[in-house]
């Protein structure tokens, strides 16, 4: 079992103390970060202790905050192993200055790397081994995430020798701090809250144990995450994860910010890898690294699901019938006749018009493509068989649907609206790609303009949905999916207000 420990980096021996005790069982350990602390109290930190402790006091060399005298610094290691530590972190290049710790009290002897991912991490290793470590310590750079394959086989290959921490560091790494669980790590350290990070990627604890659920994560747990670039505020790991814990499946989702989709599938496979949703910018390439594609993504030229089938890469596009399900619900909702009579707009020309264009021309719907860059609304027309225009070509057209697929609306800019007010009318559906904010001014405005609204969310829903189906065989949860998502994005909106309270006007 791979223990989770939160790693302090509060002020004062009072505040880590109260924060430790604010910590559920489930945290098996606590690592005090002497270096981060204004003063501390060493007995008293021990001999309040609730759970087992590490205490470590970091170098600036190292990445840590201590600048002080090496000596002094060392001595407060000694210090702390005397007061009760349980376990002593000591930088490789400090173990032998270190000298013997009382008996019972574990060293970690760690090396810290915050730029890349070094060639020889045996090497690094044996030296660590050979310095009398107990716990060996190996943190890494990831500058890219494939580096993190090879810090899960250092894992695999020597983790049964001996107790040892490995972890990748940064946005590429977050998949390397959770599925060291899967190959024997130690322990994974997280981190209080997401403004407390004593490393680049650490991942608070709740989300390491509600989302990732690591304790459940083990040898035989299959992998699945969202490759994408940027992936930090993807709602799939929330919404995937939730939905593996209601069916009770030995599955973990994973945010992979990934560069090069060829490598990175490369790299990952061997690792348990079984099925991914493809997002923003790789849909259009992963086409082209697929052994099977079904019809629907061959003809819009886009994958957004992966399943990893033995040695078979299979990919499908589950953006297009999770659109159409969501205008249709809304077309019925308004009553409109037959889709083959109908009128779209589709405002934009990006990958998501794309999706939904091919989606509603195989339902017969004529569909007119308005753009701000007129030449991408000629390039999708022409592929799907519709007429083409320009942003500010709209007035005075009637259509029975209107579909917004462009960022326009999308927080924090919510004051934007994609179109001119007067195109919105009573019986006819508006859809907006948009799910964040759930409620668009275009949304609004329609609303009143008596007009059904359908949102992106319920878009959003129906793609995971059928990925989920796609990858477990399983019918999905679809109602808790959903309420998922929308919890996700009202504490996101919350906390970016917080943060950037006049960014939204
Ligand atoms: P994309 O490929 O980057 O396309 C962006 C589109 O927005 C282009 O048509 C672009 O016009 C247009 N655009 C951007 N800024 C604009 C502005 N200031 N004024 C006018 N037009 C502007 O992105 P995408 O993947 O198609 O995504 C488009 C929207 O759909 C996003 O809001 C996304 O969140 C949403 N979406 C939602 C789901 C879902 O599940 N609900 C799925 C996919 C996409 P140019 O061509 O002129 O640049």
């Amino acid at each position: 079992m791979t223990y989770l420990c939160v790693s302090l980096t509060e002020k004062t021996t009072e505040q880590a103390l109260a924060a430790m005790r604010s910590l559920p069982s489930e945290v098996q350990m606590v690592e005090v970060r002497l270096d981060a602390m204004e003063s501390f109290e060493l007995n008293r930190i021990c001999s309040a202790k609730d759970r087992p402790i590490i205490v470590t006091n970091r170098p600036s060399r190292e990445g840590g905050g201590w600048n002080g005298d090496e000596q002094k610094r060392l001595e407060t290691l000694r210090e702390a192993a005397r007061a009760g530590a349980d376990y002593v972190d000591v930088e490789l290049d400090a173990a032998a200055a270190l000298g013997e710790l009382p008996p019972g009290v574990r060293r970690i002897v760690s090396y810290h790397n915050f730029e890349r991912t070094p060639a020889d991490l045996e090497k690094v290793l044996r030296a660590i081994r050979a310095a009398g470590a107990d716990v060996a310590k190996i943190a890494v750079r990831a500058t890219d995430i494939c580096d993190v394959p090879r810090v899960l086989s250092l894992l695999a290959r020597h983790a049964h020798e001996g107790p040892l921490i490995a972890l990748t560091m940064g946005e590429e790494g977050v998949a390397g701090r959770v599925l060291g669980a899967k190959f024997g790590a130690f322990l994974t350290f997280a981190s209080l809250d997401e403004d407390a990070r004593s490393a680049p990627g650490q991942v608070p604890w709740q989300q390491m144990l509600q989302m990732y659920r690591l304790p459940r994560i083990g040898p035989r747990t299959q992998v699945f995450g969202v490759m994408a670039n940027p992936v930090g505020h993807s709602m799939s790991p929330p919404i995937h994860n939730a939905a593996f814990a209601a069916r009770d499946l030995d599955a973990v989702y994973l945010p992979l910010k990934v560069s090069e989709p060829g490598a990175f599938l490369e790299s990952f496979r061997p690792w348990g890898l079984r099925g991914l949703s493809v997002a923003i910018p790789h849909k259009e390439a992963m086409l082209g690294l697929m052994d099977e594609v079904d019809e629907l993504a061959r003809d819009v030229g886009a994958v957004n699901t992966v399943l990893i089938d033995g040695c078979r890469l299979r990919g499908w596009n589950t953006d297009v019938g999770a659109a159409v399900n969501a205008i249709e619900r809304a077309a019925r909702r308004a009553g409109l006749g037959p889709a083959s009579a109908r009128t779209v707009l589709i405002v934009g020309a990006g990958g998501g018009a794309r999706a939904i264009a091919f989606g509603l021309k195989r339902l017969g719907c004529r569909l007119i493509i308005a753009n701000r860059t007129v030449s991408r609304a000629q390039a999708l027309a022409a592929d799907v068989g519709g007429s083409a225009r320009g942003l500010d070509e709209l007035e005075g057209l009637e259509p029975n649907v209107l579909v917004n697929a462009t960022s326009v609306g999308m927080w924090p800019k919510v004051d934007a609206t994609p179109v001119p007010h007067s195109l919105l009318r009573a019986g006819m559906v508006v859809f907006d790609a948009i799910y964040n904010p759930i409620r668009t001014r275009l949304l609004r405005e329609a609303e009143q303009a008596g007009a059904k609204a359908a949102s992106g969310v319920e878009w959003f829903v129906n793609q995971a949905v059928e990925q989920f189906e796609i990858w477990t065989g399983t019918r999905a949860p679809r109602e808790l999916m959903e309420q998922e998502l929308r919890t996700r994005l009202s504490e996101q909106q919350s906390s970016l207000s917080a943060r950037a309270p006049d960014a939204a006007h």
